[in-house]
């Protein structure tokens, strides 16, 4: 074939694939421009995902009649005054995502700018442009887009579940309303109303989109190096999370999903939260135009920093500054405990207190800080009692001590020492009985007297009750309780004494952990898991003798009680042979 010129309708579609490759890309450039406009208000209305129809109202600056036309051309944009591409301010800049909509969808704009008499209409659909036409409308802009990848099928393949899409897009406006509080924002996708908010600061837009719960718990951090400015909320350690969904980062003025910034994120946090858990934040960095490159992808979600180094310490710095920060200094003290900080490390060991001279525990540690493994305020290193043989039947021996509040130390019949991680062993043990129950069908649903109302952000909670007749077969009876909020009417037996809001965020992540077409046995199981996580022993919880016995004779029963289910141990054992041959006692 000889060499030709591509069709500008060609083109389009080609574009199309790269700057919209589902609905939540399409969500992203409307509402971008929308507040590229200036608009004070944006309203999202998603059917179907967005994948039946996407509209974003706002009441910016408007399209004036005579340049509806251009605007939907590709690379044609009114935002670029420098053409060099070094101080881009505004969101958009490539003149790309109308044409691109237009070629993969059917769309229409109407619009009106301030001192217009009337409003008008384009519409492109597969790329064929329609007249220019009046309409009855207020001012500012109207987009929608309808049929999305109807002129693109092979796009429209690749497309997942509605749900999948939905929720991919509902976070696109999540992190943009996160990223300009100032800005009011209403989103309702299938006509439920998952957020509406008032032009609010950053703190309130924070709370009204993490949980308040959650963003109660947060520590505002304030950071400075060669002119790049951080500001934000970030979590303490013990608010890890299954997932990074909450974690926003926000680049001069820009929503981004930069690897770089999660990885320093995650490197900071990497000390204090268990592998395989998520910290919290609410990060914003302003970063001198000529230090940052943002476009490298048609999506604008990653961005080059001329001083990659620069900005990882930064973060990594700022972070570990307020995780080391002492209670009496922290912003929110009720949630907020040091972990590892060396201030507060544990005396010399080897030294063991009396059972009645426990160390005076910090009362803001006891009240917020149930989980402040070894925080401070040390546990005493160890309580002992007096033994009470164990039988020869009772492998796992009788307990003789409880160290650090954490770990049981035990003596088995033949003499071996037992030592029992008591969180580990008792999160296998409540995710077994769950396990057993959940197979034979007959999970003992406990209702609540006082049933429990739980705020989470509007998607989290669209997608558990999405989900409702799945979670009553493991015990949990849910229902919509208004827009972000769930009510728990009943809870796993197994699991009465659990945090039911704890419970309910992590399962609502789990569920959106994976959009594929996993097989729901497995996010059952998954969900066993993570439900007895959340009811067992904590670690530095104090156990009376007869629940150590309890826990061990429980052990010896339970299948598979040899590990937690992170595949952690749960127990050690020395032998009295072991012990003999670590000695010298006897010949190796
Ligand atoms: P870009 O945003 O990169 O400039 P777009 O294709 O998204 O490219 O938009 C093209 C142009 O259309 C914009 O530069 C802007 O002038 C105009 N425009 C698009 N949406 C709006 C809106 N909601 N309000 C005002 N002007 C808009
Ligand atoms: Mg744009």
């Amino acid at each position: 074939m000889p060499i030709r010129l591509l069709s500008a309708q060609t083109v389009n579609r080609i574009a199309a694939g790269e700057v919209i490759e589902r609905p939540a890309a399409a969500v992203k450039e409307l509402v971008e421009n929308a507040l590229d406009a200036g608009a004070s208000r944006v309203e999202v209305i998603l059917t179907g995902g967005g994948i039946d129809r996407i509209e974003v109202i706002d009441d910016g600056t408007g399209i004036p009649a005579g340049e509806l036309m251009l605007a939907i051309e590709r690379h044609a944009t009114s935002k670029l005054g420098d053409e060099a591409l070094v101080r881009i301010t505004s969101l958009g800049f490539r003149g790309e995502a109308l044409p691109s909509i237009g070629a993969a969808a059917r769309l229409t704009l109407i619009s009106r700018p301030q001192g217009q008499d009337s409003a008008y209409k384009i519409t492109v659909a597969g790329g064929e442009v329609g007249e220019v036409a009046p309409v009855a409308a207020g001012f500012g802009t109207r987009a929608i887009a309808e049929d999305l990848f109807y002129a693109t099928p092979a796009r429209r393949k690749f497309l997942r579940s509605v749900r999948a899409e939905a929720d991919a897009a509902e976070r696109v406006v999540w992190r943009l309303a996160l990223s300009a509080p100032a800005v009011g924002f209403r989103l309702v996708s299938d006509q439920r109303v998952m957020f509406e908010l008032p032009a609010q600061d950053e703190a309130a837009r924070v709370a009204a989109l993490f949980g308040r719960d959650t963003a109660a718990a947060l520590l505002a951090l304030e950071a400075e190096r060669d002119g790049v400015v951080l500001t934000g909320l970030a979590g303490p350690a013990s608010l890890s999370r299954a997932t990074m969904a909450l974690q926003s980062f926000v680049v001069n003025g820009r929503p981004v999903l930069d690897p770089l910034l999660r990885m320093a994120l995650r490197l900071a946090y990497r000390d204090v939260i268990a592998a395989g858990r998520h910290p919290v934040a609410a990060l914003r960095l302003r970063v001198p135009a000529e230090q940052l490159d943002v476009n490298v992808h048609p999506a604008k979600t990653e961005l080059r920093f001329a001083d990659a180094n620069g900005i990882r310490s930064l973060v990594i710095g700022a972070i570990g500054r307020l995780l080391s920060r002492p209670v009496s200094l922290a912003g929110a003290p009720a949630a907020y405990a040091p972990v590892r900080s060396p201030a507060t490390a544990p005396g010399p060991a080897l030294q063991l207190y009396p059972m009645a001279a426990p160390a005076p525990r910090s009362s803001i540690a006891a009240r917020g800080f149930a989980e402040a493994e070894l925080a401070f305020g040390a546990p005493p290193l160890a309580r002992h009692f007096a033994p009470e043989p164990a039988g020869q039947d009772h492998p796992l021996g009788a307990p003789v001590a409880q160290i650090l509040d954490t770990y049981v130390l035990a003596v088995a019949a033949d003499g071996s020492l037992v030592i029992i991680d008591q969180h580990a062993a008792h999160e296998r043990l409540t995710e077994e009985r769950l396990r057993a129950e959940f197979a034979a069908g007959a999970v003992v649903a406990q209702p609540l007297l006082l049933p429990v109302v739980v705020d989470m952000a509007a998607s989290d909670a669209a997608r558990l009750l999405g989900n409702a007749a799945t979670l009553q077969r493991l015990g949990l009876e849910i229902e919509a309780f208004g827009a972000g909020a769930v009510l728990v009417r009943a809870v796993p037996a197994a699991l009465r004494d659990a945090n039911a809001s704890a419970m309910l965020q992590d399962l609502a992540e789990e569920l959106a952990e994976s959009d594929t077409p996993v097989a729901l046995e497995a996010k059952l199981d998954a969900a066993l898991a993570r439900l007895a996580c959340h009811r067992s022993i904590r670690a530095g919880r104090r156990l009376e003798l007869a629940e150590m016995s309890a826990l061990l004779r429980e052990m010896e029963a339970t299948p598979r009680a040899g590990t937690c289910s992170h595949g952690r141990p749960t127990f050690l054992k020395l032998t009295k042979a072991e012990l003999e041959k670590l000695f010298g006692r006897r010949g190796m």
